[in-house]
């Protein structure tokens, strides 16, 4: 399986990070290796000084597909949770001041971690998930999916023009607003509506 991720879908998060608005979604890929699940424990990486969160609402393909068209996009998931995007922010700005790949700053072992999945069907409003992030105790991250610029159904039709899309494959959608650093021994708790799908510790 892999991992997709969208960079730059929420306005706010843009301002934040004095990046331009893309005119197309803008995308890069994790390993499986990855993958943190099960609430493990995130152990902060030597080779980073400002390891950064990023909570995402977090797509599972359902059936394999490409050239996917956007009015049908919606039969190529069944399942939402969040996602933190870890990010190695110092090595991410190195790479971008010198216009190399990002993959030694997000696509390290453990950067994306995963919560519980749960049906769309189950949600009241597709249009309007809402999400947040709490990092010991406090309230860091608050986003909408009302918010993004390009929609989970935008998104899919198209990546799938470029590669495709497999059963079990992962799409980080990208981050909201307030986006920052993590330190071991905090706990980082997102919470999907009023379901706690993820819960962990920095070690
Ligand atoms: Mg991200």
């Amino acid at each position: 399986m892999k991992i997709i991720c969208i960079g730059r879908n929420y306005i706010d998060h843009i301002n934040e990070m004095q990046s331009a608005k893309p005119k197309e979604p803008i995308f890069f890929l994790k390993p499986d290796t990855a993958l943190l699940k099960d609430n493990s424990p995130l152990y902060y990486p030597r080779f980073t000084k400002n390891l950064h969160y990023e909570l995402e609402l977090v797509v599972k393909i359902s059936k394999n597909g490409k050239t996917i068209q956007p009015q049908f996009a919606h039969k190529y998931y069944q399942e939402i949770t969040l996602g933190i995007d870890f990010t190695a922010r110092d090595l991410q700005e190195q790479c971008k001041v010198k216009g190399l790949p990002w993959e030694i700053a997000k696509s390290f072992d453990h950067s994306a971690a995963v919560g519980t999945f749960v049906s769309i069907h189950q949600l009241k409003d597709n249009k309007n998930i809402r999400f947040n992030l709490k990092k010991n105790q406090e309230t860091v991250q608050e986003g909408s999916s009302n918010q993004m610029i390009f929609t989970i159904d935008e998104i899919i039709a198209y990546i799938s023009q470029f590669m495709t899309l497999k059963t079990g494959d992962l799409i980080f959608t990208g981050t909201p607003a307030g986006v920052g650093p993590v330190n071991i021994g905090d706990r980082l708790i997102a919470t999907l509506e009023d379901k706690e799908l993820l819960n962990f510790e920095i070690k």
